[in-house]
């Protein structure tokens, strides 16, 4: 059979991972992976058990520390990142703590792009110094000022490209390069491009972590996040930082993004699809002063886009000529599109960032990286795109400066 690497994304999204043997003494394969929603396994010899806990490729001992329906999510984001294997995590959070504190289990310095996700800012700028780690943040689209803020104990290079809300870029290449030169280990949040939109990997970059929240499952039914690397990284992530801090997924959340993931690339182009119309008709309107999305010639870094990513994805950030009272007028009138943060959904989502998603980030730094308090973030979902247009231009309409 052909290798599930060689495979189209679609059939890897399908098929990859999932189990060909009978769970029962029966014949009849059952079709979806079935969920083991179960705590512990039963033994029938108390050497059998021992084995199990001495080589756990043996066995399964308890959901803690690894189970079937976790088992086959992580084999198939294994394949569709292109690495050797993969941790389903409890959250996007839980992936990034665990990922962070695997990395730095000895201590040492992070190196991370300036504009991020709140909560891993917070981690890296707040929970980590607790524990005499600190991270120099840099504007990580200037591959040189990765390389001015390595100290000689620089462990970490942590990067979201696109980044959350601002949708700049980093190149990946060249900053996989620098944090190899250095023996560093070099982490990104793929959560906005998904596997779809680029493979980080295949571009030297050591792990990937994802929030599986949003594009991965999809549909907003759960809260899950995903480590993706070489083996020896997630085995040391799994037997220690995520077993004993215990971020696990639950088998019922791993069986639902494993429905969702099955229709990541069909779902993730029409995103694609829709979010250029939207883009499109958002930078043509007289009340927008400018629209962020890196499918436009106008994004700044649109050439590595195209060098870079497969597709640009549905995420658009965008600010209004009235500023924040005329976005805050946008998001009130808005009559299909849901207010509501997170992404990825099948719904179209907008939100407020300064007041929402980073308003826990200080607003002078929010200033410095350019998140200004009228901007909107639209993840755009899978809704008819005349519809979406429709509901934007009437609550537009009252929007002009
Ligand atoms: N990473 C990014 C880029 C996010 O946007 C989010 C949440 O919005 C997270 C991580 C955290 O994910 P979760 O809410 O699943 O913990």
């Amino acid at each position: 059979m052909t290798s599930e690497k060689k495979l189209g994304k679609s059939t890897q999204a399908i098929h990859a991972g999932e189990r060909q043997s009978s769970p029962t003494q029966k014949s009849g394969i059952p079709l979806l992976p079935p969920i083991y929603q179960n705590s512990t396994f039963r033994f029938t010899t108390a050497a059998e058990c021992a084995e199990a806990f001495r080589d756990e490729e043996s066995g399964y001992v308890y959901t803690r520390w690894g189970n079937p329906t976790q088992e086959v999510l992580e084999k198939k984001l294994a394949v569709l990142e292109a690495g050797e294997a993969a941790l389903a995590t409890a959250s996007g959070m839980g992936a990034v703590s665990t990922a962070l504190l695997t990395a730095l289990a000895d201590g040492g310095h992070v190196v991370a792009m300036e504009n991020l996700y709140s909560a891993t800012f917070q981690i890296l700028s707040e929970e980590l110094p607790r524990f005499g780690i600190e991270t120099t943040f840099v504007d990580a689209t200037d591959p040189s000022q990765i390389e001015r803020a390595i100290r000689p104990d620089t462990k970490v290079l942590y990067l979201e490209s696109p980044t959350n809300p601002l949708l700049k870029l980093i190149d990946l290449r060249a900053s996989a390069e620098i944090a190899k030169a250095h023996d560093m280990i070099s982490i990104i949040d793929n959560t906005f491009a998904t596997p779809c939109g680029q493979q980080p990997i295949t571009l030297g970059i050591d792990v990937v972590v994802h929030s599986m929240t949003k594009y991965l499952s999809g549909t907003g039914a759960v809260i899950a996040g995903a480590i993706i690397g070489q083996k020896a990284f997630v085995t040391r992530a799994k037997e220690g930082a995520l077993r004993n801090f215990g971020a696990v997924i639950s088998p019922f959340n791993a069986w639902l993004t494993l429905q969702g993931i099955t229709t990541l690339p069909l779902r993730f182009a029409r995103h694609c699809e829709n979010a250029v119309r939207v883009a499109a008709f958002l930078e043509a309107h007289p009340a927008v002063a400018w629209v962020r999305y890196p499918g436009l010639p106008s994004h700044p870094q649109h050439e590595l886009a195209k060098h870079q990513m497969d597709a640009f994805g549905g995420m658009i950030t965008l600010e209004l000529k009235g500023g924040r009272a005329a976005g805050e007028h946008l998001v009130d009138r808005l009559q299909r599109c849901a207010l509501a943060v997170s992404l990825g959904d099948v719904r179209t989502l907008i939100c407020h960032p300064a007041s929402t998603t980073h308003s826990h980030v200080p607003a002078e730094i929010r200033q410095q990286i350019g998140i200004a308090d009228g901007l909107v973030r639209i993840s755009v979902g899978l809704e008819d795109v005349e519809d979406i247009l429709a509901d934007l231009e009437q609550a537009l309409e009252s929007c002009a400066p």
